[in-house]
């Protein structure tokens, strides 16, 4: 099968497309002939670095996908052959402490594709038939691919972790990142009002049409007294942040008594000032998210089909193109996901 595959570390160079030796699906595993996949963040990484990540070249790339279930073998899968589908992307163990009270994206021996086994940047993919799910009515393949990473963690920071009801205040940092924007479509079709931010005014204006209630830029503007000001002199009830040291400062000052912070990625730097005396005094909640389990990925299908959310898509590249792919992500420049699509 055709599969985009590191073969060492650093650079777009490392990153080739040919033929790689057809999965052989186990016992309880699902076969799936891919339509569509997104890059992420964590790809660049495993690109550059894959430090601290177990894995072994040459590894297929890619964490998310869709696609039509090609065999279900001696599995106990629902899904016919035919289906189409979409994956989630981590593998639990099943019977570890966090597995057993249905906290399997905490599994001590998670496994993630594209991470620690091949990928989704391939014709075909075996995975549990517990990690596949029927596409949501209405949406393309590459729409479906953009649920199982982006979405679901926007799913666990907005809905389990800051528990964000109808009429609060969120302050979404960097809009235009895969992220954010299912944040922005999450708290909308919650009830929230959403406050969106970004250095890039054309970002801005996009997200506003979007259902965006605010935009601040943060090119030209105090992000905390913008915040404030857009909230009577309050203060949001909930900051939804992935930017990370820059803005880490701000995101606190723009927090109500009692607000909810949560963060999911530290893309400017991991180590900002704790500002230990406002947490205290003012009794912020501080929440670190990552990714979301495979029941929250159930509840989230359902919720994007029940209110017709669509991921915005940025833009297409072909499975030989990946490379190309990896480059508009790491410009910044994307609003929204950058897909690949898969033609077998
Ligand atoms: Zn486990």
């Amino acid at each position: 099968m055709k599969a985009a595959y590191l073969t060492g570390h650093g650079g777009n160079e490392v990153v080739a497309v040919g033929e790689r030796p057809a999965p052989q699906p186990g016992a309880s595993e699902v076969l799936v002939r891919m339509k569509a996949a997104t890059v992420n963040r964590v790809d660049l990484y495993m690109r550059d670095s894959g430090a601290g990540i177990t894995h072994t070249l040459p590894q297929v790339l890619g964490l998310d996908g869709a696609g039509v279930v090609e065999a279900v073998a001696g599995s106990t899968s629902p899904l016919p052959v035919g289906q189409p589908v979409v994956l989630h992307p981590g593998l639990a163990c099943g019977h570890c402490e966090f597995c057993r009270r249905g906290e399997d994206v905490l599994c001590t021996t998670y496994r993630l594709l594209g991470e620690h086994r091949d990928g989704t940047f391939a014709e075909l993919v075996a995975l549990p038939a517990r990690n596949v799910f029927a596409l949501p009515a209405g949406l393309s393949f590459a729409q479906g691919a953009a649920l199982g990473v982006n979405h679901l963690t926007a799913w666990r920071m907005v809905v389990t972790k800051a528990r964000v009801q109808p009429g609060e205040s969120v302050l979404i940092f960097g809009i235009g990142g895969g992220v954010s924007l299912a944040a922005l479509q999450l708290v909308k079709a919650l009830g929230g009002t959403a406050i969106v931010t970004s250095r890039d005014t054309g970002k801005l204006q996009r997200a506003l049409a979007l259902g965006a209630d605010h935009a601040i830029d943060g090119s030209t503007t105090d992000i905390a007294r913008a915040a404030l000001a857009l909230t009577g002199g309050r203060g949001v009830d909930v900051v939804v942040e992935n930017v990370g040291a820059a803005v880490w400062p701000q995101a606190l000052k723009s927090l109500v008594r009692g607000g909810r912070i949560v963060t999911c990625g530290a893309t400017t730097g991991d180590q900002p000032g704790a500002d230990l005396r406002r947490l205290f005094i003012r009794q912020l909640q501080v929440f670190g998210s990552t990714l979301g389990t495979n029941a929250e990925f159930a509840d989230l299908l359902a919720f994007v089909e029940r209110h017709r959310l669509a991921p915005v898509i940025d833009s297409v590249y072909g499975l030989d193109e990946v490379p190309a792919a990896l480059a508009r992500l790491e410009s910044g420049r994307q609003f929204g996901k950058v897909a690949i699509e898969i033609a077998t």
